[in-house]
């Protein structure tokens, strides 16, 4: 299989095209159909996987195929990630993959003075990569909402609770709309993360590589 044969929109193609990527990765192949189909995904991958891709591509196309216009507080995809690194290398990810789309993504952690962050969700973004702590200070100074959200990620579940996020996961939980799509990412899935996926995803495709 070539990427060229997933369905995925010509100006992503473009984009992979300009990376060198040809080929895509076991859980890339597995995982973009199922997204681009607008179902909810539970998978199973480690770091190193392309995981990000696997999400970020499909998600792309499903945002650039419906356009709208920005609404100031809010976005349209929200990516949860344990770490700041790993959530400035999932937001650099959509912004090589979608370059050639009108789609902006921005990167919010704690850490960094709130007052940008503020200013620039000022004006509505639509996709957002967030830590889980940060997301909540900034939505209790009401600088976003999350109630335009169509589609939401969990990246690296498991890490998630090892570093304490289940309130703040929950919290999140209630925010959101019930009609969204959601991709649910973990290394090992115990039953706390498998439980913790339930409560997320609804009739979700089971993916692992
Ligand atoms: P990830 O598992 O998302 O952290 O990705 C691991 C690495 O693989 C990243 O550096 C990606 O840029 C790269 N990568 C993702 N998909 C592909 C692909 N289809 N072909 C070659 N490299 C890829």
């Amino acid at each position: 299989t070539d990427f060229t044969s997933l369905g995925l929109a010509a100006p992503i193609l473009d984009a992979l095209a300009s990376k060198g990527y040809t080929k895509p990765t076991p859980i890339q192949e597995k995982a973009i159909p199922v997204v681009l189909d607008g179902r909810d995904l539970c998978g199973i991958a480690q770091t190193g996987t392309g995981k990000t891709a696997a999400f970020a591509l499909p998600a792309l196309h499903r945002l650039s195929a419906a356009p709208k216009a920005r609404r100031p507080k809010s976005c349209r995809m929200l990516v949860l990630s344990p770490t700041r690194e790993l959530a400035s290398q999932i937001a650099e990810s959509f912004n090589v993959y979608g370059k050639n789309l009108n789609l902006s993504a921005e990167v919010i952690f704690g850490g960094v003075p709130i007052p940008r962050q503020i200013k620039m969700l000022a004006t509505g973004v639509d996709i957002v990569v967030a830590t889980p702590g940060r997301l909540l200070d900034l939505i209790d100074q009401h600088a976003l909402s999350l109630r335009d959200v169509e589609i939401l990620v969990l990246d690296e579940a498991d890490q998630m609770l090892d570093l304490g996020f289940i309130h703040a996961l929950k919290r999140i939980h209630r925010l959101l709309p019930q009609k969204r799509q959601t991709l649910f990412f973990s290394a090992t899935m115990p039953k706390t993360i498998a439980d913790l996926g339930d409560s997320f995803l609804n009739n979700a495709v089971k993916v692992s590589v």
